[in-house]
């Protein structure tokens, strides 16, 4: 009878652990999800891979690409330019988008500064 209810107690913590394990998965592929995403990296993608991969290989390799992402080609030259540079250092060219109005930073899809109201016109309006 004693050993039928200690049997019960260890069969409940297994499955308390299981539900534990699972949701530091879950975690981890959220975490893939909105971080890829930011990156524009295939981020539905990252999150199978890093939820779908036994013992956290998928997250290990998911951090490993994503160092490499840091670095992108120069639009211009096709130069390999690091993400925190403003100019290509091999050819000038802007890598961030400048308000011509204030000077601060601004993102390439946006149409309007929300520093100083500035209409911002697309420079690079090719396609
Ligand atoms: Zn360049
Ligand atoms: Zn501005």
């Amino acid at each position: 009878m004693l050993n039928f209810y200690l049997g019960n107690i260890a069969e409940s913590n297994h499955i308390f652990v299981i539900i534990f394990f699972l949701l530091i998965k879950l975690i981890m592929s959220i975490y893939a999800y909105t971080d890829s995403k930011k990156r524009n990296m295939q981020s539905i993608i990252w999150m199978l891979l890093v939820l779908l991969i036994p013992n956290y290989i998928g997250l290990i390799i998911y951090l490993v690409v994503r160092q490499n992402d840091d670095y992108l080609n120069c639009p211009n030259c096709g130069f390999k330019v690091k993400r925190s540079f403003k100019v290509c250092p091999n050819c000038n060219q802007p890598l961030t988008k400048i308000c011509p109005s204030c000077k601060k930073i601004v993102k390439d899809d946006w149409n309007v500064c929300p520093y100083c109201t500035e209409i911002l016109k697309k420079n690079n309006e090719k396609e």
